[in-house]
């Protein structure tokens, strides 16, 4: 009988489980977690509600620095699978355009089933078990946790990434993919907040604000997304920040300058807005600039940008040179952000980086260094936009590696 031990009950381990058994029902399968309970990151997923996947699922929406290993494992699973394999354990799904949640609206729901299904299919669970070495044998591998030594004929890695380490995602999987011959790109915070020096809108923060974030490498273009960005204490924070994250992360990770600039009207260009603001001084002569800008902008807002324009806030329109004019437009079209750092691992919702994909074989999930070794999730160096794509490679990488590895 083949004996498959599948190191981390994540969202991959657990989807590597069900698929494993029912491709060999007679296999014994076994997760191996250090945690005290499977699917603890599963839980705060969506904000507590899983947004498992999403309708539009192409390559563009994941990053690696093997972009064409991604392919084949979304195109072997995708949503329609996703939707399938969910919809087989009791999650009716829903979608909010486009972006799919459990109808209940609870990660909860999602893990309860998972747990149903792996209590039937007999797969052995042991929590509290951290994997500190996996040795490979003649006879398959050998697997020491602090308690206990497993022997298995196939082993699946699914250990996650470092992201939210509380979840129990700590970065051991790195070293021990590392120590079954593997290598690994390096790894930073994606899908997080950004941190800024002499942070011209701290007196901002609180306010949320539809803009453009563009973010660049020591001057040249990487990213840019539109969305509510939330200004912070600290710095930037939101869904567009974190889309354009991981491109800062790996810049300030090569010790590149970065710096994000905001446009916080991204329906207008600048021109646009030079004869808007002109158009509006008519019969606001005596206004105050801060008056002036009062119903464009949050008020929390304003006077952190006249102050980065160099205009005083009780300065009256009338006063204002054009000079200062156009320091005003291209304050609000491209404010400039000196990025120091990221929120780092414990705030980021995920990692870029990881085990190299090029070492994978991606119709399989085994490992091109070890053979009987398999590979899934966030461990491997795949990270996806938000919106439901690091479960979608979650759920994808771990069904093909439980299936391939049972069979
Ligand atoms: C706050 C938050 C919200 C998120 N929301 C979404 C969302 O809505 N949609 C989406 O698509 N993605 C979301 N993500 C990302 C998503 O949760 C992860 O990409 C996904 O869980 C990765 O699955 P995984 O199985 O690879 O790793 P994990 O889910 O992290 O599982 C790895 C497991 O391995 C265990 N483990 C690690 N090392 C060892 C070891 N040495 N021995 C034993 N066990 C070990 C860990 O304890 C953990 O249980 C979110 C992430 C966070 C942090």
């Amino acid at each position: 009988m083949k004996k498959i031990v599948i190191i981390g009950g994540g969202a991959s381990g657990m989807t590597a489980a069900i698929a494993a058994k029912a491709q060999a029902p007679e296999a014994e399968v076994r997760i191996l977690e250090h945690k005290d309970m499977l699917g603890k990151k599963l839980l705060s997923t969506g904000n507590g509600r899983c947004n498992f996947t999403n309708e539009r699922m192409e390559p563009q929406c994941f990053f690696s620095d093997s972009p064409k290993c991604v392919e084949p494992v979304i195109r072997r699973f995708g949503t329609h699978d996703t939707l399938q394999f969910f919809e087989n354990l009791g999650i009716m799904a829903k979608s909010r355009n486009g972006y799919y949640y459990p109808q209940p609206d609870q990660a909860g729901a999602v893990l309860h089933v998972f747990k149903m299904r792996l209590r039937t299919l007999g797969v052995g669970i042991d929590t509290n078990q951290h994997v500190r070495e996996v040795r490979k044998v003649r006879s398959g591998f050998l697997i020491h946790t602090d308690e206990n030594t497993y022997q298995a004929d196939r082993v699946i890695l699914a250990c996650g990434g470092k992201a939210f380490a509380v979840s129990g995602s700590d970065g051991s999987g790195y070293s021990l993919a590392g120590s079954l011959g593997h290598s690994i790109v390096p790894v930073v915070p994606a899908l997080v907040q950004l941190k800024t020096a002499g942070h011209p809108l701290a007196k901002a923060s609180g306010v949320r604000t539809e803009a453009k974030v563009s973010a660049y490498e020591s001057g040249h273009f990487i990213a840019a997304d539109t969305g509510e960005v939330q200004i912070t204490a600290y710095g930037i924070s939101g869904i567009p920040v974190f889309q354009i994250s991981r491109h800062v992360a790996k810049a300030l990770y090569y010790k590149k300058k970065a710096e994000v600039t905001v446009d916080f009207l991204p329906a207008v260009t600048a021109e646009e807005l030079t004869v808007l603001f002109e158009k509006r001084k008519a019969g606001r002569d005596i206004f105050t600039m801060s008056e002036f800008l009062t119903g464009i902008f949050n008020q929390k807002l304003i006077p952190c940008l006249l102050k980065y324009a160099q205009i005083r806030e009780g300065t009256k329109v009338q006063k204002v040179g054009r000079t200062q004019w156009k320091q005003l437009v291209d304050t609000c079209k491209y404010l400039s952000l000196q990025i120091t750092d990221t929120n780092g691992f414990d705030h980021a919702q995920v990692c870029a980086g990881g085990v190299r994909l090029d070492e994978i074989n991606t119709d399989t999930m085994e490992s091109l260094r070890c053979s009987h070794l398999y590979l899934a999730g966030e461990l491997l160096d795949v990270d996806g936009i938000c919106g439901g794509y690091n479960l979608q490679w979650a759920w994808a990488s771990g069904y093909l590696a439980g299936k391939n590895a049972a069979k």
